[in-house]
């Protein structure tokens, strides 16, 4: 008989969703504008403790929107975590600005202060500093804002990852000119897609929703001054956004248990370490994470395979950007002296399934099958 599929992460309804959602069919606010969008907004900004907030279709979008409210322009440099989703750094491109990567440092797998630095110093004209939360983590948010202060560099925070995560108890997302969040379906809340940018700036965000609905200008007619974008999040998904926020503090708590399952389970092996945290921080966990300790004599690939025999979804870590054929020729800082932390994260590590929805058996066979992998 086959077994039930095992994910890696899917979403997870309460029931609250379609309750927002009936009412939004009620009401026939189903439009990319209406009641639920600006409530999502708020419910947003005011758990993440920040000022403002714009709904758009995705992260990517709201990532997009901050290079442009920061009038990143053709041939600007971009500095960018290297070990992360391509969509950290795509919308780099769509300006035809210059994406740069910076090597992620061993002790958080985010954005190295050292790598960063050195980064600065060779382009001190760089207009933004996008740095991820990877899988979770914060990234060393005290030296990193301080070196791009000294370089008076503003920094967009991609939390896609990471919402609910704090950082000396503020939540990531809130420490740069910018953050954003991303509700993709894997993601810890999901609106099916969608993405949300924040800041303190009213005016900026103002200025976001503007271009997010094809920059019209005030005018009777239909009046343009400047290109716009249809980005705007539609009032359905905010509804379901709105369920979702109510179980945010559970997934989060989820989240962290199965992190704490696996890593007491591997505790007794040293071939096996988990994804680190920052102790500065609290992650939500995102995704649970390992590595094989090198000369452990298995590969990355071998606890995949065996995960998927088992019809069991695993994933490598994320190949880093600077790896990637799209990239190849953009500038990268490594760490060290080393090749790149990243790389090497990438070959020997990967992503364990982080469902909120395991139950303790689904948990106990996917560590059963990792083990016996290495004959545990
Ligand atoms: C998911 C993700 C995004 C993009 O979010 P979308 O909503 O899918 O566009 C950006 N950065 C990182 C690190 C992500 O994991």
């Amino acid at each position: 008989m086959e077994r039930k599929r095992i994910y890696l992460a899917s979403p997870t309804m309460h029931g609250w969703e379609q309750k927002f959602v009936q009412e939004v069919f009620d009401s026939n606010w189903v439009a990319p504008v209406g009641p639920d969008v600006n409530a999502f907004e708020k419910e947003v900004a005011e758990y993440a403790g920040i000022g403002y907030a714009a709904a758009v279709s995705a992260g990517t979008a709201a990532i997009h929107l901050a290079l442009k409210l920061l009038e990143v322009k053709e041939g600007d440099v971009v500095l960018c975590s290297d070990l992360t989703f391509s969509a950290s750094c795509n919308p780099i491109c769509y300006e035809k600005a210059v994406p740069v990567f910076v090597d992620s440092e061993p002790d958080t797998w985010d954005m190295s202060p050292d790598a960063l630095r050195r980064a600065l110093k060779k382009y001190p004209h760089a207009k933004a500093v996008i740095c991820v939360h990877l899988y979770g983590t914060p990234a060393r948010l005290d030296e990193i804002l301080a070196i791009c202060q000294e370089a008076g560099v503003p920094m967009i925070e991609d939390a896609a990852e990471s919402l609910s995560s704090t950082y000396k108890g503020k939540q990531t997302g809130t420490f740069g000119r910018f953050g954003i969040f991303s509700f993709n379906g894997n993601k810890i809340i999901t609106t099916s897609s969608g993405g949300m940018l924040v800041s303190d700036d009213r005016e900026a965000i103002e200025r976001a929703r503007f271009l997010a609905t094809q920059a019209r200008d005030v005018a009777r007619h239909y009046q343009h001054s400047q290109i716009g974008y249809n980005y705007r999040m539609s009032n359905v998904l905010a509804g379901i956004g709105r369920g979702q926020m109510k179980s945010l503090a559970l997934h989060k708590e989820q989240k962290q248990e199965i992190y704490r399952t696996y890593q007491e389970s591997f505790a007794d092996m040293e071939e096996i370490t988990m994804n680190p945290l920052n102790p500065a921080g609290e992650a939500n966990n995102w995704l649970s994470c390992m590595t094989i300790a090198p000369g452990a004599g298995v590969t990355r690939d071998q606890i995949i395979d065996a995960l998927e025999a088992e019809n069991i979804e695993s994933r490598p870590i994320w190949k880093p950007m600077h790896l990637q054929p799209v990239f190849a020729g953009c500038d990268f800082f490594s760490h060290g002296e080393a090749e790149s932390v990243g790389a090497d994260i990438f070959d020997r590590g990967l992503c364990l399934p982080s469902d909120v929805k395991n139950t303790k058996e689904d948990m106990e066979r996917v560590i059963g099958i990792v083990r016996g992998v290495f004959g545990k």
